[in-house]
């Protein structure tokens, strides 16, 4: 069942293949009259996604942004919609974290090196428009032949477990959902399902609920029906909005969703639209 709404989605601009105007176009196409552009910790592809977006008299833009945070074995990443993009020091706070990503990137193509995968530093770049992340070293392990996929490039190399993995930055979940606040955001943890196996999902909650989470994704891309019972049944137990998105990349992965191939209701959304609205967003 498709929605209207897609609050999840990425561009050339982090790690997708379409460009915000594409992606804009696209999930139009799809039906979609809600949709919010969160690429990976970087901001530069709204303005393009707005202008795009006000070209359709009935589609709603909402500046959004994922960021990556980190707990101990596993990642946790939060996206924020109605962000204050132009705020000067959130700007200042993400600029660093793309020097940070950068320099993570490079120590990933010296670990790939001494593995005998080696790949041009150049050609990782040439991937990236924005924000360079795994993906596009992925991309550049698939031209030099090493791996078949960029599935493959995760599996063998560049997973959390895998063998040219590097940490980057580490910025606690509170720190980010204080970020997303400080420029009057809207924060929802997002693809809870690693959290949830990983265990301490509802410890993880409590946290977040306490430094101001307001939802969670329970309809997002490929989880089964019982998966968005269980994570209804947390966002109703914490308080959280049901939220949801499709994280569409366009890079072709097999359990990938094309923008608005979500069964997000409309309720939620229209909550998010109202508290965004009491905080003036
Ligand atoms: P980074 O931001 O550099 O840590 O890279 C994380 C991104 O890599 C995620 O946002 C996904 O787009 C992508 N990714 C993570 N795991 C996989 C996987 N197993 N296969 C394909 N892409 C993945
Ligand atoms: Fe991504
Ligand atoms: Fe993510
Ligand atoms: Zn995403």
């Amino acid at each position: 069942m498709p929605s209207i709404a897609d609050l999840h989605t990425h561009s050339l601009i982090s790690d997708g293949r379409l460009s915000p105007r594409d992606l804009v176009d696209l999930a139009y196409r799809n039906g979609v009259r809600i949709l919010s552009l969160t690429d990976h910790d970087i901001v530069d592809g709204l303005p393009e996604a707005f202008a795009a977006a006000e070209e359709y008299a009935d589609m709603t833009f909402i500046p959004g942004i994922e960021m990556s945070t980190d707990v101990p074995g596993n990642e946790v990443h939060i996206t924020g919609h109605f962000i204050d993009w132009q705020d000067e020091p959130f700007r200042e706070k993400l600029a660093q974290l793309q020097k940070s990503r950068l320099g993570r990137a490079e120590k990933m193509v010296e670990r790939l090196k001494e593995l005998g995968r080696p790949i041009e530093w150049e050609r990782v770049q040439s991937f990236a428009e924005g924000a360079v992340g795994r993906p596009h070293i992925a991309l550049a392990l698939v031209e030099a032949g090493h791996v078949a996929s960029v599935n493959e490039a995760f599996d063998l190399y560049l997973s959390r477990t895998g063998p040219a993995y590097v940490e980057r930055e580490r910025l606690e979940p509170e720190e980010v959902v204080a970020l997303i606040r400080g420029v009057g955001g809207l924060a929802t943890l997002c693809h809870p399902r690693e959290l949830l196996a990983a265990g301490g999902l509802p410890e993880l909650l409590a946290r977040l609920k306490e430094a101001g989470l307001t939802g969670i994704e329970v309809y997002y891309q490929d989880y089964f029906d019982t998966e968005m019972a269980t994570f209804k049944e947390l966002a109703d137990r914490f308080g959280f909005l049901p939220l949801g998105g499709s994280d569409y990349h366009g890079l072709g992965n097999p359990n990938q969703r094309e923008p608005g191939n979500i069964p997000l209701p409309i309720g939620p959304v229209n909550e998010l639209f109202k508290l965004a609205e009491e905080r003036g967003s």
